[in-house]
């Protein structure tokens, strides 16, 4: 199989399976109690804590472990929100994660006055409108480090100055920038930055929220863990094998370059064998190893079909339901049309990413595509 969509998730590191394994065997007693192996779990908890402040460059004291990055959003909005006076408004951007936007529209829903940033048609942040929405009275922006479908990295240090210079806090969603590229939190300009495991090799359902020391937030689900700040008991195996997952990350530049020539080989050869290809966000900064595309006006059902009869595992830009396709949202912000968004494919590379998959797809894609795409070619 051609594993080309470690944007959804990517495979748990070795060390990481192992040192989950470990903890689940020794480390099992619960991490509050008073008891010897309790204050055993305790002490693997705060290494784990260590590794993971000194790997993104926080305090301990900033880390809150959660159950992952859909969680750590709703804990920093609702949270940062209910400790903020009240009337103030929101900012979400307009292509954040779709169950971030989820919770954009129920808070809307209960009268909160919600705005959104919107973005260009490269898929980048318009910064002139954001800088026209932000003033005195907005609480807290929430955008995203870099966007899951287009990979378009956002502007979080620039929209950090506005929003702290009108008075208001800024939450990132770095979910899909944390493991792809360099980040720190010390000098990120965030006051709350969330992360979930799964996307840098780590388990999933573990992840956390990076939190300004000092900054005040209302806990959601309230108990005695995490400082207060979230309770339930610690899922301690996780947590230790996120912890070895980011150890194991090291200096990611070297592995981005790879994803980056990589990528611009695919790209290059799918626009030589197919030129109908239209790819999005492809001029402007991006993350490493995505490229989202279309094929003309072929059907991602088509595309996704034959890329599976190749064993080649990749995405669509569409939300499925039971009803049928929606068109991505992150497209439709974009400005693209209905029939061009639901043709979108997204291949996001990875650390089982090779040079010679990326030429075995090159080589077998396109005959399989041409008899489908003949209309289209003839009309060019
Ligand atoms: N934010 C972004 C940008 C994501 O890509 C994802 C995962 N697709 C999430 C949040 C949610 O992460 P999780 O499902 O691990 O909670």
């Amino acid at each position: 199989m051609i594993y080309l969509d470690h944007n959804a998730t990517t495979p748990p590191a070795t060390a990481a399976v192992q040192a989950m394994l470990n903890v689940m065997q020794s480390a099992w007693a619960n991490a509050s109690s008073q008891h010897g192996p309790g204050q055993d779990s305790k002490r693997v908890l705060g290494a784990a804590r260590a590794t993971v402040a000194r790997v993104l460059g926080c305090k301990t004291v900033e880390v809150l472990f959660t159950s992952g990055a859909t969680e750590s959003n709703q804990l920093a909005v609702r949270g940062l929100l209910a400790a903020a006076e009240p009337g103030r408004r929101v900012l979400f951007g307009s292509v954040e994660h779709s169950a971030h936007l989820l919770l954009a529209r129920t808070l809307a829903a209960s009268g909160v006055q919600v705005d959104y940033l919107p973005v260009l048609p490269d898929g980048t942040l318009d910064l002139a409108a954001a800088s026209a929405l932000m003033g005195p009275d907005v609480a807290l922006v929430s955008l995203m480090a870099a966007n899951n479908e287009t990979g378009v990295l956002m502007p979080t240090a620039e929209v950090a100055r506005m929003a702290h210079a009108a008075g208001a806090l800024l939450h990132v969603d770095a979910t899909q920038l944390i493991g792809k590229l360099p980040f720190d939190f010390a000098s990120c300009g965030a006051d709350a930055v969330s992360l979930s495991a799964h996307k840098f090799h780590g388990p999933k359902g573990v992840g956390a929220l990076l939190l300004r020391q000092g900054t005040p937030l209302v806990p959601q689900t309230p108990g005695s863990q995490e400082r207060k700040r979230r309770g339930g008991t610690e899922n301690l195996p996780a947590i230790v094998g996120m912890a070895r997952a980011l150890e194991l990350l090291g200096d990611v530049s070297l592995e981005a370059e790879r994803l980056s020539a990589l990528r611009d080989a695919l790209e290059a050869g799918l626009l030589q064998a197919i030129p109908v290809t239209h790819i999005w966000s492809r001029d402007v900064p991006r993350l490493p190893g995505t490229s989202y595309l279309r094929f003309g006006q072929l059907s991602v059902d088509v595309v996704l079909q034959r890329l599976d009869k190749l064993g080649v595992a990749a995405s669509s830009g569409a939300a499925c339901s039971s009803a049928g396709s929606e068109p991505s949202h992150v497209l439709t912000a974009m400005g693209v049309g209905a029939e061009e968004a639901l043709a979108a494919v997204r291949f996001s590379l990875g650390c089982t990413t090779t040079l010679a998959e990326v030429n075995t797809l090159l080589a077998q894609l396109p005959p399989l595509l041409a008899p489908q795409l003949q209309p289209e070619l003839t009309t060019i």
